[in-house]
């Protein structure tokens, strides 16, 4: 196939491929395995499986492989392999790389269950982690020993508070130390993504965010070279079961369709109801990388190109006001996703980051008065009206 297309093209085109019937849309392989003509044919194939030589579901399917190669297209890295969930991903892609005695540098922002796995399984295994502030590149510096650092591990855009780390500085320090580059970008989308051109050397979604981006299916990817995805990540996931189905295949596969539309009309609405909320003084601070008033807005351009699809913000008045305000909202949900063609508003202070010590959510950001506001596909003026009947009712 061409690849020189532009990013559209790709997300509708890349990695089809079509039965003898010749079918317009994507097919659904809805099976778990495959049948051999013969014995010997059976033998060659479990002898050595390139290309189309697909076995077990678990190993490799057509329709997972339509979906690993759109995605790989996109990021523009030379292989992917597609997970079960977001945290299949990030876990395969950590785990499979790592062994007893070596370290990892993390940084400490970090998703709830990223943190599990970083805190927890990790050291279980003897991977010793130490967790830095992400967006200090002196800490990073400092953290990394050569030659016994073997990876790195940030989420590009923090959740809930939208702290960006500097892609390219953090990979210079890694690489003078030897040590992998991984990135959990989902918060900046595949869309604002430039992870490889700043250095990445792998690149982890959870497709059930902004690639999906309906909200139907759980799914994760991990995007890097042939080597890395086929020699280290597809034998640890293919033993340890956590590939993706067909069916959500099929799902990432249509929504890459119309993911650059969507995120671009998602980000432009942010940027409108980030202005809005901007100087609203019921509010204690606005957080939105694409706001001159974000301290890492020159950052935010120059690695996304954009100010992504989140927004953050906090109310005055605590808890309490935080929850009549979003209570009041008519159009924007109550949940915890992202990256949905719904508007969704979380209170990350008693759901996602409830667990979290006191202290530690005090030294992230995440205050009793914050909200995250996923924006999505509907008319920003609409979600400006109903978060403006939110804050009248605090
Ligand atoms: C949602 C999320 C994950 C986990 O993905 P799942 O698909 O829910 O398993 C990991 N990292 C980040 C930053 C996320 O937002």
């Amino acid at each position: 196939m061409s690849k020189d297309w532009k990013t559209r093209t790709t997300l509708v085109h890349e990695g089809s491929r079509r039965s003898q019937y010749g079918e317009m849309a994507e097919a659904i392989f809805l099976t778990q395995g495959f049948v051999y003509p013969t014995a010997e044919s059976a033998e060659a194939r479990f002898l050595k499986t390139e290309g189309d030589e697909f076995i077990y579901a678990r190993y490799g399917n057509p329709t997972t492989r339509m979906f690993e190669e759109r995605i790989a297209a996109l990021e523009g890295t030379e292989d992917a392999f597609a997970t079960a969930s977001g945290m299949a991903a990030v876990n395969g892609a950590l785990v499979s790389m790592l062994r007893a005695g070596d370290h990892v540098v993390s940084a400490r922002a970090l998703f709830g269950s990223c943190l599990y796995i970083l805190e927890e399984i990790l050291g279980r295994f003897g991977v010793e982690v130490t967790f830095v502030d992400g967006a200090d590149l002196d800490q990073w510096r400092a953290a990394v020993r050569p030659g016994k650092t073997k990876a790195v591990f940030f989420e590009s855009m923090s959740n809930p508070t939208l702290e960006l780390v500097d892609i390219k500085g953090v990979s210079d320090i890694a690489h003078a130390a030897g040590a992998l580059v991984i990135v959990d970008n989902v918060f900046s989308t595949p869309i604002f993504s430039r992870a490889v051109d700043l250095g990445a050397d792998v690149i982890v979604y959870s497709t059930t965010k902004h690639i999906d981006g309906q909200g139907r299916a759980l799914g994760g990817v991990i995007c890097g070279t042939t080597e890395f995805i086929r020699k280290t990540v597809e034998p640890y996931m293919k033993h340890t079961g956590g590939s993706m189905s067909p069916f959500t295949s099929w799902i990432m596969l249509n929504g890459m369709a119309t993911l650059d539309l969507r995120c671009r009309a998602m980000a432009d609405s942010a940027l409108k109801v980030a202005q809005a909320l901007e100087g609203d003084d019921r509010l204690s601070r606005v957080i939105y990388p694409g706001l001159s008033s974000h301290p890492q807005h020159d950052l935010a351009i120059a690695q996304m190109g954009s100010g992504g699809t989140m927004i953050a913000f906090e109310v005055k008045g605590g808890k309490d006001a935080a929850f009549r305000a979003i209570n009041a909202l008519e159009i924007i949900k109550i949940s915890n996703n992202l990256g949905d063609a719904k508007s969704i508003a979380t209170h990350p202070a008693t759901t996602t980051h409830q667990r979290l010590p006191d202290d530690q959510k005090a030294s992230l950001g995440i205050t009793p008065g914050l909200i995250r506001l996923s924006v999505g596909l509907e008319d920003a003026d609409d979600l400006i009206v109903d978060l403006k009947r939110g804050l009248g009712c605090i």
